[in-house]
């Protein structure tokens, strides 16, 4: 099977846009890259894109993905997300181990792996706990679970509060060779909030989280970084003092990498005044001057990743009164268009956009193989930055479909995703 790829615009997340060229992919490979125009035979049976006034991709990867199985199918299964994850314009997908029962052993860590490719959409890259039973107490074995698949290692939807235990993880997390990705949260101060604690929660009466909560913990993480020498990621940052800490950090060479969810530089703690469930999320919107921050953050490349934190949950767990409804929203097939909403507010060039999705969340996770080039496997995404639509809810491919951005409209769009040179998406 060969598919040719024509005239389209490649983003190279290194070189930045490097023209029009056509991209010939034969097996799994890119065997060809040319500047269009200067491609003589094509032989036959050969697939044809135009791509011409396309954006041609490295595939993209979302590190910080919940597809909910096993465990909790009926929100998510491996399959549905896949589906999702292609629609959206990503080629892997790293998946937190907060399932049931938790992907805290080798078993478990098979069982995605297969579902995966059974499901046979994208690459599965499983996120293993850091403690057993994401307790917080128990080591899990770090070596049998990068032996069997794994790529990094977290306990996401609760932190590790023990210290001496997180230390361990950090330092055992870098001998053999996984990331060590932290949920920032202190639960004391967290305790039963709804939202980003300010003035909009007093004004409509819910119980606040304060920013502090995640950065105390961003801080403390900085310090075992510092400490142990040895590098940590910290996930999903939401306030302009997780920004500023981390900045600091890195100016002093210690060895953090962060990022941060569409949602956070996209919308702030004021949508919340219609009490739309679909606004709540952990951690929650914060003020406009944090979404600021977190802009800069990326801008200056303080956020290194732009991952969704994908997080379906259905109307059995949406549908209830705020304080009581679960954390959480989808993002597979609103990453895109809202990250290139950046783009075109001059906050990110194309080049850093794509990185942020691309090449720097696989270099944290060791993932090789995201620069489109001769030999290399050809898994990549052809994107329309034009394209204007309105998300409707039958749009929606993930089983649930709490999305803020349902009825928004939304420019820039995925077309065709390739993975391993099959088209698994048009
Ligand atoms: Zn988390």
């Amino acid at each position: 099977m060969t598919i040719l790829i024509k005239g389209g615009d490649i983003v190279d997340p290194i070189k930045g846009v490097i023209g029009k060229h056509d991209i010939v992919i034969e097996r799994e490979r890119i065997s060809k890259i040319l500047l269009t125009g200067s491609l003589t035979e094509t032989g036959s049976e050969v697939t044809i894109i135009d791509a011409s006034g396309k954006l041609i991709i490295p595939g993209m990867i979302d590190m910080h993905v919940h597809l909910r199985e096993p465990g909790h199918e009926y929100k998510e299964t491996i399959a549905t997300g896949s589906l999702a994850g292609v629609c959206g314009g990503f080629t892997g997908l790293a998946c937190m181990p907060n399932t049931e029962p938790v992907n805290d052993n080798v078993s478990v860590t098979e069982y995605i792996l297969r579902q995966a490719s059974k499901a046979g959409k994208l690459k599965v890259y499983p996120i293993a706990a850091i403690t057993k039973g994401r307790k917080g107490d128990v080591l899990t074995e770090f070596g049998d679970l990068k032996k069997a698949g794994a790529v990094g290692v977290s306990d996401d939807g609760s932190p590790v509060i023990n210290s001496e235990v997180m230390r361990r993880a950090i330092e055992y997390a870098r001998y053999h060779n996984l990331a060590v990705i932290s949920h920032c949260e202190d639960l004391n101060l967290s305790a039963e909030g709804a939202m980003h604690e300010g003035e909009i929660s007093t004004k409509i009466g819910l119980r606040g989280i304060p920013s502090a909560s995640e950065e105390i913990m961003v801080q403390r993480e900085i310090s075992l970084a510092r400490l142990t020498g040895c590098p940590v990621h910290i996930a999903h940052i939401s306030t302009a003092g997780s920004v500023s800490a981390i900045r600091r950090a890195k100016e002093d060479g210690v060895s953090v990498t962060a990022e941060t969810a569409p949602h956070y530089f996209t919308l702030d703690h004021t949508e919340l005044i219609g009490y739309n469930t679909n606004f709540k999320m952990n951690p929650p919107l914060r003020t406009p001057e944090d979404v600021l921050a977190i802009k800069k953050g990326l801008a200056d490349d303080v956020i290194d990743v732009i991952a969704t934190d994908h997080a379906p949950h259905s109307r059995l767990e949406k549908d209830l009164e705020f304080d009581k409804a679960a954390f959480g929203i989808i993002g597979l097939q609103t990453a895109l268009p809202l990250t290139l909403a950046l783009v075109r507010e001059g906050v990110l060039t194309i080049q850093a956009a794509v990185k942020k999705l691309t090449l720097a969340p696989a270099g944290i996770l060791g993932i090789s193989g995201v620069i489109l080039k001769e030999g290399a496997i050809a898994d990549l995404a052809i994107i329309d930055p034009e394209c204007e639509y309105v998300l409707n809810e039958e749009d929606i491919l993930s089983k649930s479909k709490n999305s803020p951005f349902i009825g928004k409209t939304l420019k820039g769009k995925n077309i065709i995703t390739i993975v391993e040179g099959r088209i698994v998406w048009s």
